[in-house]
């Protein structure tokens, strides 16, 4: 085909092409493979209160570690699995695992687990959410689950629809990233989520940006009006820090405090974190 086209350049152009279209269809094999070995890890992100700098929630982060290409960034993972029809069974792997991991934590920590849209399409959720609470055992309302502004994509009335059934259950329902997508603060009239996670670009311009400050007080505002946290993620600084926290935000979370972390590192640090807390009652 590329040789009847003529033109060196477009020939060349073509055969890369393939090379891309060859490689991306390898990649979709090897995630094939690894889900089904239940391959994908997860790490472990904590979240503090502002108010006491104690760890609350962790979330929950997928990792692909590839044989050969070593990290691969879960952006990229995560939308090939969309795109070639594995996100349900990715999905529901993860949550059973992050809810089994969980289950050895102390009670008060809860852990958060980031949904693709598409998961709301498949009409089993409520099912799946359900079934990795009864097999882990933790409380409903020690899950959080994370869904960005792209959520209605499809299906505006089923996907709010599960949304309320989650929240019957006592699963706490957050909007990641918010403020970057195509968003709607009409969502909020439709659906009390439990918390807002300000999108990592504001924190990053926070001590520069009049407008990112103004943005994230704004934000804070409503969270009070709507009684919702405000999560700030993606903090890297002791400046971002300080402003956020004076701006109100209700929870914290970034490389400032900890990277995202195996669940044996996160283990170790709860652990601590109970003594010092034992420790510091004691001494009181
Ligand atoms: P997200 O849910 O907004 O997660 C936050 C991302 O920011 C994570 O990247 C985290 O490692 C990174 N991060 C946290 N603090 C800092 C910081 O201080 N500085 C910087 N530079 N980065 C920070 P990660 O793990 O690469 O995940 C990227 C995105 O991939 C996530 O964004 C989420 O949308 C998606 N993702 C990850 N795991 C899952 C999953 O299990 N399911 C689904 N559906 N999506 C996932
Ligand atoms: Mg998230
Ligand atoms: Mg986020
Ligand atoms: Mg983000």
């Amino acid at each position: 085909r590329a040789k009847q086209m003529g033109k060196g350049k477009a020939c060349f152009f073509d055969a890369e092409m393939d090379a891309a279209a060859q490689d991306r269809r390898m990649l979709e094999t090897e995630l094939r493979e690894v889900i089904e070995n239940d391959g994908i890890d997860l790490a472990y992100q904590p979240v503090l209160s502002a108010k006491t700098g104690q760890i609350t929630s962790a979330e929950a982060l997928a990792r692909w570690t590839h044989p050969d290409r070593g990290p691969i960034r879960p952006d990229i993972f995560i939308s090939l699995a969309e795109e070639c029809g594995l996100i349900d069974r990715l999905g529901e792997q993860l949550l059973r695992r992050a809810c089994r991991d969980a289950q050895g934590w102390p009670d008060h920590v809860r852990v958060a687990v980031n949904l693709s849209p598409l998961q709301f399409l498949s009409g089993k959720l409520i099912e799946i959410v359900q079934q990795a609470l009864d097999e882990s055992g933790i409380r409903a309302d020690r899950v959080q689950l994370e869904v960005t502004e792209g959520l209605v994509i499809r299906d505006v009335e089923g996907t709010f629809r599960q949304l309320e059934q989650l929240r019957t259950l006592g699963i706490q329902v957050l909007i990641d990233d918010f403020g970057v997508g195509y968003s709607s603060l009409s969502y909020f009239q439709r659906f009390p989520f439990d918390k807002v996670k300000i999108d990592k670009s504001f924190v990053d311009e926070i001590g520069t940006s009049r407008a990112a400050k103004a943005i994230v007080e704004a934000v804070v505002g409503l969270g009070a009006a709507l009684y919702m946290g405000v999560v700030a993620e993606g903090i890297e600084t002791e400046e971002q820090r300080h402003l956020l926290v004076a701006s109100g935000c209700t929870h914290l979370q970034g490389y400032l405090f900890s990277r995202p972390v195996t669940a044996n590192t996160l283990g170790k640090m709860l652990m601590t974190q109970g003594n010092l807390e034992a420790m510091a009652s004691k001494a009181a």
